[in-house]
């Protein structure tokens, strides 16, 4: 039946699951009142209606876990304020341990949940079983409760949403196909629907498992692919009551949850199933696929293991439903690069229910905004880059994703599916020399070289791996004598014309209208004098910089300066990473080795710190920018990437007797954060200004004008920061740090190891902490105070440093 579509709104979403309804509520809550949803089908009737309603927070970031426990609240309140049930009932939920690593692993996670202010427990097996009488507990190690989590019932909450979102204005279209994107000077303007079409200033891809075919609409990446999801509902079974809590056994793969008397259990399996590589059909409405069996066989037989009377029951249905998952098990959020004013959240990785209250505020609050209003990096689509949406690649990914739900999330786990992808011109090279890599934006990377007898495979662990000492081994040549890291994955921007530096001066918090020849370190700061991205700007000549930034950031910080660039200027970005190879020299004889291979004047004088010149290497040529991240003497050698391996070949033939080895990136974790340098997306975020990640001297303050710079300048008139980062090192040089754990000042939580690693030299973990103080973080609170880090509810001794802990100019090192 044909509908009377309205011609215009100001926003369109495409999709009426929970998400686009969630999306559509938080838009009108916000004001922004004339919002039109389009569904092809009926609400709910995508994946959202076969969903098992499970709603747990325990997420590894903070910003994510405090989502989705805006989520427990929304759902709390909705019934009272919609007049429609929801479902929602605040059961609590269990996770088990089967094995001490998981205990471990749970512990970590409470530990930082408990930071974050979430309610949760860490209980024995035994307790475990009273919350849960129906559970086999005799081999489990231990659990952890969490009081605030819950269930929902998926097509209630939806429909309870969009109640709430049409209460306000929000006019709700079923039946209604979006068969294009409508687009002029690169903004979506409107959709085509199979009834005519609508105009608006923005349009959301709320599309589910069909976002990437929506995307694909307009040339908008939307990396996401099907797999098939399965879970049972039994009969009744006995001891099992209504306010049986959510229970999850990850070691087993499974969940289990009540419903009617009876269990629903489900689980991620660690080899999924992939579906709809022809396609998603259009009228896959209220549909499921075939009971697999034989794909459900191992989440059986551990439930069956969980809950022995499962033997006994009967299985009333077996729901198999598609299920959209990204590459790396998180979803997708955010304004395109491709296209202005066209918004994606999809691809849920079975977690849409319980996101869906914290991603539809969080995906509004970015449209009202025109920018997010708190660090998404992990959901933002900018993490992602248009080959992530080759289907080949994605069908192989999404059959590990599955499983990342409940595999060990290892510290430092690498995915093994789809790799290797992007391949440095080095890559055979370092995999004869024993590299182990990993993987970043689809880069192979060397982590570390296994010498003879040492294995590549990471053997992982909470404590010290195995490559602990190939890493310690490449850091004492790196500080003693010289090193050779491939740096190649290194996204690289080349922003030239003849207003560049004009524009890149508003960008940059520090002053690049540099003399050519200077390299600056600098951040590009938000409104609200967050890094958007940190990164070294190379002045090649008046009209052309090259900026160097982190692995994983092309797309999102060529997005950014390209939408901030004045549109009238003659300034224009390329991404030119793929043309360039990094070979970072490092180490106090760097020099002597440079100088073998190039006639260029390394002295001080002549190439100081923070300089860039072209120079010969070899028979090739290639930029040499002196800077470090390790902080040791040495260049950056940026290179054409077909001269990369000659220049590489010559510097191992002429360094070998200096001492010369190739060195991975967990060597260059150890060595920055014992120099105590910011990494963005840890220690720099959106959320954190230079003021509190103790980088004001970064900041050019004399300049008239950059973004940020009254939030910066407000900032520091109010006196110390209330939050600031922080170097800490452990007492016991045998324990390790990774990032993640709670830090605690005279017994009390005060914030969080954003990172943490060993530091080789120090002879001790090493890491940087986020610490919050109401007062302000000032040289007494930070002075006075007996610090420690909760390693998985161990508390242990650590030092806290305001001078880089490792500084070879200053202090030296304890032994
Ligand atoms: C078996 C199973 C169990 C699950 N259990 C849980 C759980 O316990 N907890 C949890 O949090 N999550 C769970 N999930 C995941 C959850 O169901 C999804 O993440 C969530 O429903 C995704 O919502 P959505 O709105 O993105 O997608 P959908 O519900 O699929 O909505 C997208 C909508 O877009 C519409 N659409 C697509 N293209 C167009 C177009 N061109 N024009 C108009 N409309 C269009 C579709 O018809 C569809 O209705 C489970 C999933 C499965 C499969």
């Amino acid at each position: 039946m044909t509908q009377t579509l309205p011609t215009h709104a100001r926003v369109v979403i495409v999709g009426g699951g929970i998400i686009g309804c969630s999306v559509a509520y938080h838009l009108t809550s916000l004001g922004w009142t004339d919002v039109v949803l389009l569904e092809q089908g009926r609400l709910s009737g995508g994946t959202t209606w076969h969903a098992a309603g499970l709603v747990g927070q325990l997420r590894s970031h903070a910003n994510m876990t405090g989502l989705i426990r805006y989520s427990t609240e929304l759902y709390a309140g909705l019934e009272a304020e919609t007049g429609l049930a929801t479902g929602w009932k605040n059961c609590g939920s269990l996770s088990v341990a089967r094995t001490d690593d998981r205990m471990t692993q749970l512990k970590r996670t409470a530990a930082a949940a408990r930071a974050q202010g979430v309610a949760v427990e860490v209980i024995s097996a035994a307790e475990a079983g009273a919350l849960w009488p129906v559970m086999e507990v005799a081999d489990l190690k231990g659990a952890v409760w969490l009081p605030g989590d819950g269930k929902a019932n998926p097509t209630d909450l939806t429909q309870s949403l969009a109640k709430g979102a049409r209460s306000r204005g929000a006019r709700i279209h079923e039946k209604v196909r979006v068969t294009g994107i409508a687009t002029r000077d690169g903004r979506a303007t409107g959709v085509q629907t199979d009834q005519g079409e609508i105009a608006a200033e923005v349009v959301v891809n709320c599309a589910g498992q069909w976002a990437r075919k929506v995307g694909q609409m307009c040339g908008v990446a939307v990396p996401l692919h099907s797999a098939e999801h399965m879970y049972i509902v039994t009969g009744r079974i006995q001891g099992v009551h209504p306010d049986l809590p959510v229970m999850r056994d990850p070691d087993g793969y499974i969940y289990f949850k009540e419903e009617v008397g009876g269990l629903v259990m489900g689980g991620f399996e660690p080899s999924a199933k992939p579906w709809g590589m022809d396609g998603i059909p259009d009228d896959f409405e209220f549909s499921l696929l075939p009971d697999d069996w034989n794909q459900f066989e191992i989440l059986m037989e551990n439930a069956l293991i969980r809950v022995p009377q499962l033997a006994e029951a009967e299985v009333k249905k077996f729901y198999n439903g598609p299920e959209s998952f990204t590459p790396d098990n998180n979803f997708i959020l955010g304004e395109a690069p491709e296209l202005r004013s066209f918004f994606v959240g999809a691809g849920f990785n079975s977690m849409g229910i319980a996101s869906a209250g914290g991603a539809g505020r969080a995906l509004a609050e970015w449209i009202v905004n025109g920018a997010p209003t708190l660090d998404l990096w992990p959901v933002d689509i900018r993490r992602f880059a248009r080959f992530n949406t080759n289907a080949a690649w994605l069908h192989d990914r999404v059959k590990e994703t599955l499983g990342l739900h409940y595999v060990m999330p290892w510290p430092n786990r690498e995915l093994d599916t789809g790799r290797p992808l992007r391949r440095s011109p080095l890559y055979d090279r370092l995999a004869a020399r024993g590299a182990s890599f990993g993987s970043k934006m689809g880069w192979e990377r060397a982590n570390f070289f296994a010498g003879p007898g040492e294995s590549r495979d990471i053997a992982y662990s909470f404590d010290r791996q195995n490559w602990h000492a190939a890493v310690s081994r490449e850091v004492k040549v790196a500080r003693e004598a010289v090193a050779i890291f491939d740096q190649t994955s290194f996204a690289k921007l080349l922003v030239q014309g003849r207003d560049a530096a004009r524009e890149l001066n508003r960008l940059c918090a520090a002053d690049i209208d540099v003399e050519p020849g200077r390299t600056v370190y600098t951040g590009l700061l938000n409104k609200r004098g967050g890094y958007e991205s940190d990164l070294t700007v190379l002045r090649l000549a008046r009209d052309r910089f090259l900026m160097i930034t982190g692995s994983a950031q092309p797309v999102r910080d060529m997005d950014w300066i390209a939408r901030n660039l004045d549109p009238a200027a003659h300034a224009f970005v390329t991404d030119v990473t793929s043309a360039h190879a990094v070979l970072a020299v490092m180490g106090p004889k760097s020099r002597d080795l440079l100088s073998r291979i190039t006639p260029a004047d390394l002295s001080n004088a002549a190439f100081p710190f923070g300089t860039v010149r072209e120079i010969d290497l070899g028979q090739g040529i290639g930029l040499a920018n002196r800077m470090t991240y390790v902080g040791e003497l040495g260049w950056e050698l940026v290179v054409p990437v077909e001269m990369a391996a000659s220049i590489y070949d010559l510097l191992h033939a002429r360094g070998a007797d200096l001492g010369l080895t190739d060195a991975g990136y967990y060597a260059i974790e150890s060595m920055r954060l014992e120099k105590g340098y910011r990494a963005w997306s840890r220690e720099l975020t959106p959320d954190i200004t230079p003021l509190e990640a103790g980088l004001g001297f970064a900041v050019a303050w004399d300049k008239p004008a950059f973004l940020g710079r009254e939030a910066l300048l407000a900032a520091r008139a109010q006196g110390p920061a209330r939050r600031r980062i922080v170097q800490l090192t452990l007492e016991d040089g045998s324990r390790m740090l990774w990032g993640g754990e709670a830090v605690l000042r005279d017994g009390q939580p005060v914030g969080e190891l954003r990172s943490g690693f060993y530091g080789c030299t120090l002879g001790r973990a090493v890491g940087l902490a986020l610490v919050h103080n109401a007062a302000g973080v000032d040289a007494g609170f930070l002075h006075t105070g007996r610090w420690e880090v909760d390693v998985a509810g161990e508390r242990l001794a650590a030092r806290l440093h305001t001078a880089a802990a490792y500084d070879p100019k200053s202090e030296r090192p304890r032994a």
